[in-house]
């Protein structure tokens, strides 16, 4: 069997360090390294020229260079839109697969991605919590996502690129949190060909107390948005298993403590289930909830997904939610929901994937 190397990619900064200092190098090559690999994209270590040959050639004999794989892609056809959503399947080099949106609109274009392989927090209305965990992801299969979407909206504009990023796809980003930091501060870096500010990346949770707490003291400028969907204890912990771990009441204090910490205000997202958290007393909870610190809400409809038991509200039950909301004097915005027909929602591309690899089994 042929042996194969590892990817050097995914090694972190510091072990990218230890691997210079261990070949007997000045620990600057380290960060020059780092720099071919995602400011230049070298594919080859040929190509990382400002490095001596003996260097190169001993870097070859030891790693590879690896990318991910498009395994399926998938675009809005349904929509009206010039640049509809489109739905990427990338499949790393263990084989496992994970999916990366490009979400455009009229001013932005949005990279929706992935943190881990499937998720460990299997809430009820999220394919990739039903389709369980699998790994972390390393930031470079992180930050080849950007890149990935970056490449593709090249193919169709020269002039375009991602203007913003969200950690909303497979996975809980915190609970991955050493590998998304070391994501954002590469895919930040000034001195990189592609960079975004902080600000314009945002974080996406379901409301993990330590991991909130680490980030308001990380020193990271990105945005914070919190997956609520409930503020009733009872019908969130129906929803979302974590809430038994961490309650609405310790989550409240913390995101209060995070908006006195870093001045920023919290993106709540709250997304609407027919029947179960779109009650006049739902919005009101809502907005107890949400008095307390700085924040804004985002009402999203659900996605629904083939077998899954939600249902998207009415447009009047939304009407009553947002008024409530508005009169509450909280600022609020609704999200269209984004490429249904290509089921862009968390997990849902990717479950489409296992379960056809499952079928396949099964012939
Ligand atoms: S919604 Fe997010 S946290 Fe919940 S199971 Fe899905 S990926 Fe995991």
């Amino acid at each position: 069997m042929q042996n194969k190397l590892s990817d050097i990619k995914h090694l972190s900064i510091q072990d990218l360090r230890q691997v210079i200092s261990n070949l007997g190098e000045p620990a600057y090559r380290a960060r020059q390294i780092h720099q071919w690999l995602f400011s230049h994209r070298a594919a080859t270590f040929e190509e990382m020229t400002t490095i001596s040959l003996e260097l190169r050639n001993k870097l070859a004999d030891r790693f590879r260079i690896g990318f991910p794989i498009l395994a399926d892609c998938q675009q809005d056809v349904n929509a009206d839109d010039p640049s509809p959503t489109v739905k990427m399947l990338l499949e790393l080099d263990d084989n496992e697969k994970i999916e990366t949106v490009l979400i455009p609109s009229e001013n932005r274009m949005t990279a929706c991605i992935s943190s881990q392989v499937g998720c460990p927090l299997q809430c009820r209305f999220c394919a990739s919590g039903q389709a369980g965990f699998k790994r972390n992801l390393t930031a470079d299969e992180i930050i080849d996502q950007v890149f990935t979407l970056n490449d593709f909206i090249r193919t169709r504009s020269e002039s375009k690129e991602i203007t913003n990023i969200v950690f909303m796809g497979m996975g809980e980003p915190l609970l991955n949190f050493d590998n998304v930091k070391e994501s954002i501060d590469t895919l930040s870096d000034q001195s990189y060909k592609f960079n975004l500010p902080q600000r314009k990346i945002t974080i996406s949770t379901v409301g993990i107390i330590p991991g909130i707490n680490e980030l308001a003291s990380s020193g990271l400028k990105t945005k914070l948005a919190v997956s609520l969907h409930s503020a009733s204890q009872k019908i969130r912990e129906s929803l979302m298993p974590v809430a038994r771990e961490f309650s609405l009441t310790q989550l409240r204090k913390t995101l209060s403590e995070y908006t006195s910490q870093t001045g920023e205000p919290v993106t709540l997202v709250y997304m609407l289930l027919k029947g179960i958290n779109d009650s006049v007393e739902d919005a009101r909870l809502l907005v107890k909830f949400s008095r307390s610190f700085l924040c804004k809400i985002n009402l999203i409809d659900y996605n629904s997904i083939i077998n899954m038991e939600f249902k998207s509200v009415l447009n009047e039950t939304k009407d009553m939610f947002i008024q409530h909301i508005l009169d509450a004097g909280i600022h609020v915005t609704v999200r269209k929901s984004y490429g249904a027909s290509i089921n862009a929602a968390c997990g849902q591309l990717a479950a489409k994937g296992v379960k056809k690899a499952e079928n396949h089994n099964n012939l």
